[in-house]
């Protein structure tokens, strides 16, 4: 395996052929040395396009970021015009977290390239609990939202929503606002947003501050504007590789994270000739029985030969000297899973004579808000995940994209079982690296509705494991 043999790298492995920057500061951010070690040689190659963009990128993040001077003035200015503040202004957008921490990766990553097609500054509200889980991505600069950010508490400014009503009132770039709150965040009587159309983003672009929250993967609406399509295309010509190499970019565990991840990795996943990643997620733990969940988990795993099945008439007999060794690394919050394959391959022997062994470095029970331990944990198994060769994520599961998209791996999605049913197949295949984008627009900019989305954007696709959900491939 790659990591035992740590060798000196050269710079063109460590930069990811060019994604990242040099100049950084190597003992703050060990893991943005060492990373490629843990991972096999990357087969898609970052294009020179989006090399320069994120060049530029940070470039202006630098020049216009907290601790700037550009910042402080804008910000000055932004505050003290009711309306449209000067041109000379710096443009930001302010991301703001919702819901667990791997929809607030998937989210992250589509408000960055937002950020880069509209030259704004990204900026991320952070609270307590996601300190100290990533190291800063952009050379020179912070993307925390400094704490004395004049519109922290942004209830009282005017909305995307209302913005669109108010159209026909924008005579002169004068008129919009100077802040504007984006809620991209998904309901249950959700109102066409239209934010994929020109329209909204010709209005979007004349106010210098947008507060974006979401929990979505909005990059397929993204995709769907005619203006920035094109930019995308160029950015990322293997499309699916739109979280793969942002994430990459953007999401760097920190030198904490990095002594969690590396020593779990070397001390059980490095020894093994593969690796397999199992993520089961129960949304609905109260009315899923455990067997159930189980049997799914086998019948997926053995059917599609991930594992080998425990050979019970001991035909077979194999010395111990050349067999060969899978570890499976099982991610849940409830120890069972773990504890019942593990019981499952100790001290059997299977049909193809391969030795199975079964680590579950977590098992937290119930997901926790605003608690740092917690998040440490679920960033450090997202990533292992991520470091494995074959992954089986549970279908939905933001946190199961996160592990994909960073691993540029299409997983086996296990059906989301909700309650005592079976289903088959447990399984199938994912076509593509990037996560799922859940509630894509439903209506053309004309207002009529989207009955086809694979005819009129052909490099969308329905997503297999939700429904109403498209992605990129
Ligand atoms: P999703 O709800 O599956 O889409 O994923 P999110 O990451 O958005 O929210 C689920 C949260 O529950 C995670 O962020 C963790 O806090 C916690 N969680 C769920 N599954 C696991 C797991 O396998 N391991 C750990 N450590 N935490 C988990």
């Amino acid at each position: 395996s790659s990591s035992s043999s740590i060798s000196i790298p050269n710079d063109k492995d460590k930069l990811l052929d060019g994604l990242l920057a040099s100049g950084f500061d190597e003992a703050s951010c060990i893991s943005r040395l060492q990373s490629h070690l843990f991972r096999k040689a990357s087969l898609h190659k970052p294009s020179p396009y989006l090399i320069s963009k994120l060049r530029n990128y940070e470039e202006l993040h630098r020049r216009c970021g907290p601790e700037s001077s550009a910042y402080s003035r804008s910000m000055m200015k932004i505050l003290s015009s009711k309306n449209n503040a000067a041109a000379a202004t710096c443009k930001y957008l302010v991301w703001i977290p919702i819901n667990g921490l791997g929809n607030q990766m998937i989210s992250i990553v589509a408000t960055f390239l937002y950020a880069v097609l509209t030259d704004r500054v990204l900026l991320i509200k952070s609270g307590k609990d996601k300190y100290g889980l990533f190291c800063e991505p952009f050379l020179n600069s912070t993307w925390i939202l400094p704490k004395n950010f004049p519109f922290w508490n942004y209830k009282n400014i005017e909305t995307y929503q209302s913005m669109l009503k108010k159209d026909k009132d924008y005579n002169s770039k004068e008129d919009f606002p100077s802040s504007l709150f984006l809620n991209l965040q998904h309901t249950k009587d959700d109102l066409d947003k239209f934010f994929h159309c020109d329209h909204s983003q010709d209005l979007l672009r004349n106010v210098p501050l947008l507060i974006l929250k979401s929990d979505q993967y909005f990059v397929p609406s993204l995709s769907m504007n005619p203006s920035f399509n094109p930019e995308i295309t160029k950015m990322f010509p293997e499309k699916d590789t739109v979280f793969y190499h942002s994430g990459r970019y953007l999401f760097h565990p920190s030198n904490e994270a990095w002594g969690l991840i590396s020593s779990f990795y070397q001390e059980y996943l490095a020894k093994a000739d593969e690796r397999i990643a199992l993520q089961i997620r129960v949304f609905t733990p109260d009315t899923t029985p455990q067997q159930a969940v189980m049997d799914l988990l086998l019948s997926c795993i053995i059917k599609n030969k991930l594992l080998p099945e425990l050979d019970t008439q001991n035909s077979a007999s194999y010395t111990g000297k050349n067999r060969t060794m899978k570890a499976v690394l099982v991610t849940s919050l409830y120890p069972e899973y773990g504890e019942n394959l593990r019981t499952m391959y100790q001290n059997k022997s299977t049909v193809t004579g391969e030795l199975i062994e079964v680590y579950q470095p977590s098992h937290e029970e119930h997901q926790k808000r605003h608690d740092k331990t917690h998040n440490m944990k679920a960033w450090t198994e997202m990533y292992l995940l991520s470091l494995c060769d074959v992954l089986v994520t549970t279908s939905v599961s933001t946190f199961g994209y996160v592990a994909q998209g960073l691993g540029g791996l299409k997983p086996w999605l296990l059906y989301k079982l909700t309650t005592n049913e079976t289903h088959f197949p447990a399984c199938e295949r994912d076509f593509s690296l990037e996560p799922c984008y859940h509630y894509p627009p439903k209506h053309y900019c004309n207002g009529k509705p989207i009955k086809d989305f694979a005819s009129s954007f052909p490099y969308l696709r329905g997503c297999k494991d939700f429904y109403y959900g498209v992605k990129l491939f």
